[in-house]
């Protein structure tokens, strides 16, 4: 079953990951086994340090497991780079200050080679997709956070991606400016068909994005339980109301700090 799920999704088949700098050695990542069938939606969620962007990087052929293996699309990270069919989008998403938002989101093609209508038109494309039309001729820094950010987003959808490894991508961004960006990424999932390995921190980003919840505990970091989360892929923005994204909501909170029920104050907090 491994094998036949390996051929269409994105599979971690008990990765380990130890960093070893100097004589000191980092267990990043222990016996991590996921499945993420093509065509769907997963989080990895967790404390920092416990290994998610490791996670991606080892799936983005940014990094070599020191144990086991995985696979895109049943071929090797360094492979799938090879055929491009994943892009990779971060918190930390570099824009070049001097090229206009269009040049900045024809980067990945003009990189793959790819000639000049060709990438002006799929570029086009993916600055309408991400809702950033009319901001062609604009400069990064005239743009606020949200706008980089799906400035960034359009420059990875330009690949045609199969599979979009996404590190944080509104980490650095106000909740409000979040919310409305999760659910701008989930449209452009729907209508792109990409299957999604997302790393955060925001259990509701994770319940908006997902079809199946990771969450990995650390030191040294593993997964520690899936939550699946039944919405299918033909929610919207009314979820949030739906009585179940609370009960997911309690259901990796607990998964995540192995506690009981949080007292009201502290609910409130966890919640601002
Ligand atoms: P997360 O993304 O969950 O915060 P990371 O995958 O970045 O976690 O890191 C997991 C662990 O591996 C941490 O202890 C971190 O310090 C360590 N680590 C990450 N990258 C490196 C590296 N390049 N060299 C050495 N240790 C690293
Ligand atoms: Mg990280």
């Amino acid at each position: 079953m491994a094998e036949l799920a390996s051929e269409f999704g994105m599979v971690a088949d008990h990765v380990g990951m130890v960093y070893r700098r100097g004589n000191q050695e980092t267990q990043a990542l222990v016996d991590c086994s996921l499945t993420v069938p093509r065509g769907t939606w997963t989080s990895l969620i967790g404390a920092s340090g416990c290994g998610k962007s490791t996670l991606l990087r080892i799936f983005a052929d940014i990094v070599k497991p020191t144990h086991g293996a995985a696979s895109l699309h049943g071929v090797s990270p360094a492979e799938a780079r090879a055929n491009r069919i994943f892009s990779m989008v971060s918190q930390q998403s570099t824009m070049l200050p001097w090229r206009k938002i269009m040049e900045n989101v024809e980067l990945g093609l003009e990189v793959a080679g790819v000639d000049k209508a060709a990438r002006r038109k799929a570029a086009q494309e993916a600055i309408d997709l991400v809702g950033l039309r009319g901001f062609e001729k604009a400069y990064p820094s005239e743009l606020s956070g949200g706008m980089r950010q799906r400035a960034a987003i359009a420059r990875a959808l330009t690949l045609k991606p199969q599979f979009l490894l996404m590190d944080e991508p509104f980490g650095a961004l106000d909740e409000l400016t979040r919310e409305k960006l999760n659910f701008e990424l989930l449209r452009i999932l729907k209508e792109t068909g990409a299957t999604l390995l997302l790393v955060t921190h925001s259990i509701s980003e994770a319940i908006i994005l997902s079809d199946q919840v990771a969450v990995m505990t650390p030191r040294p970091g593993r997964i520690s339980r899936l939550v699946d989360i039944g919405f299918g892929h033909a929610r919207s923005a009314a979820m949030r109301d739906d009585p179940r994204f609370a009960a997911y909501e309690t259901e990796l909170r607990h998964s995540l700090y192995g506690t009981p029920v949080a007292s009201p104050a502290e609910a409130n907090q966890t919640y601002a």
